[in-house]
């Protein structure tokens, strides 16, 4: 019995989806490489935009407390030796799948992590309008499209889940399905039944099974992904690692090349194994000096991780005014950082007085024009977008005025923020190298 001590769970509504066009252009049908050009192509992008605007796409996840998968679960009698050999037993479920049960074997897995995804009921309901309007090409290329957002989540879901899994020293394994060759999708029922007790988070969207195990909205799909301590054993036994058939492109953590990738003729799969590539440059210059990132790290900087792997950053700066005999002013600036698995992508900055701070009225900018350099401080979001890294690139022109009233003094505080984040993220990366190696 493998009983789990940490538990992951996470519910997501995503308010865009960015299905590859080589995923989508494969599900259509089309050979690898194909370029899609005149109606096709139109269609495609219909299809895309018409998603855009209208799908609700989602995803949910969490960790079995309890899963068992040795040749000693007892079932009823009316189960046959073959079907225990195969047999799972998630929180009290038995469910039969050869594939996952050999890999949970094999790793020596601790825990499951149970999944569903959807693309949501709106894509399917234009579907079928658009063939009552006898509209079959409409029809097709959104359904297809909708297939291949569900393709995507399971993806994005997997990825999410690898970040979890990398920063504990675990590895994601291969996803199993019901309906897979190997797992009758007559179970499909009770493993819905599963996940849809969920622990603290709501479930995002409304999903529904049929007695035969088909899902309504039927652009969805459930999942049990594997999660094992031993990674070394993926050394030795490649099957059990899930990157070959993952194209998540901004991956830290690939151990093996995708295999759908466009590559030349006859050109072998490249496969690595328990490279953790690094995000951070470690030995990175700073136009400020480490001493004082490190004492800013430990009294202005609160971090908060998520369990789908972003960070939440508060900074807080102190400082005076330039004139008016130096009057005390605070900041707070926020940061929130995608997950390492992307590279850590500054997602949200922003920048206001501290509650209760009353010395940024003192500054000259603001005496002459109060919401003009407000204004300017909250729209300031330098490197939005990019990852953490680029901080080190970041050119701006020096100015340490205490004050806010110069647009470079203003790029000289959120340099200082974002290079101390970077350097407290770097010192926890390396000393969590150290524990594990
Ligand atoms: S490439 Fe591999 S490690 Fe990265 S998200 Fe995909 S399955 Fe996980």
């Amino acid at each position: 019995m493998r009983q789990v001590a940490e538990a992951i769970e996470i519910a997501d509504t995503l308010a865009s989806v960015d299905v590859s066009p080589q995923e989508y252009v494969r599900l259509l049908g089309y050979p690898r490489g194909w370029a899609l050009e005149g109606r096709a192509r139109e269609l495609a992008n219909w299809a895309r935009d018409w998603y855009a605007k209208n799908g609700r796409p989602w995803f949910y996840a969490r960790q079995a407390e309890c899963v068992e998968f040795n040749h000693t679960i007892q079932g009823d009698s009316s189960q046959g030796d073959a079907i225990l050999a195969d047999a799972i037993r998630i929180d009290g479920a038995v469910f039969t799948s050869k594939r996952l049960h050999t890999a949970l074997e094999q790793a020596g897995a601790q825990s499951a992590i149970l999944v569903a995804v959807g693309a949501g009921p709106e894509a399917e309901d234009e579907a079928r309008r658009r063939w009552s309007d006898e509209k079959p090409d409409e029809y097709f290329f959104l359904e297809v499209f909708a297939s291949a957002v569900v393709e995507h989540l399971t993806t994005i879901a997997g990825a999410r889940l690898c970040d979890w899994a990398e920063q504990r020293g675990m590895a994601v394994l291969p996803h199993s399905s019901p309906g897979y060759p190997d797992w009758d999708v007559a179970e499909q029922p009770h493993l819905l039944e599963l996940i849809l007790q969920t622990r603290s988070e709501q479930f995002p969207s409304r999903l529904d099974v049929f007695d035969s195990g088909m899902l309504r909205p039927k652009k969805a799909q459930l999942a049990v992904f594997g999660v094992t301590r031993h990674t070394e054993r993926l050394q030795r036994l490649t099957s059990l690692v899930p990157c070959e058939s993952c194209s998540f492109g901004p991956c830290q953590y690939r151990r093996a090349a995708y295999k759908r990738a466009p590559r030349p003729t006859g050109e072998p799969l490249p496969v690595r194994i328990n490279v953790r590539e690094k995000v951070l440059d470690s030995d990175a210059q700073y136009t400020v000096n480490r001493k004082a990132l490190q004492r800013w790290s430990e009294e202005r900087l609160a971090m908060r991780p998520s369990p789908d792997g972003s960070i939440d950053i508060t900074f807080r700066y102190d400082g005076t005014t330039c004139t008016n005999m130096g009057r005390p002013l605070a900041f707070i600036y926020n940061v929130k950082l995608g997950s390492r698995a992307e590279g850590y992508p500054i997602l949200e900055q922003s920048c206001g007085p501290a509650t209760g701070d009353t010395g940024y009225m003192s500054m000259c900018k603001y005496v002459e024009d109060p919401e003009s350099l407000m204004a300017d401080i909250e729209s300031e979001k330098p490197l939005i977008g990019q990852r953490l890294n680029s901080i080190l690139k970041w050119r701006r022109e020096p100015n340490a005025a205490g004050c806010y009233c110069e647009a470079s003094s203003r790029n000289h505080k959120w340099g200082l923020v974002l290079e101390t984040i970077h350097y407290s993220l770097v010192q926890k990366e390396l000393s969590e190298e150290t524990r594990t190696s």
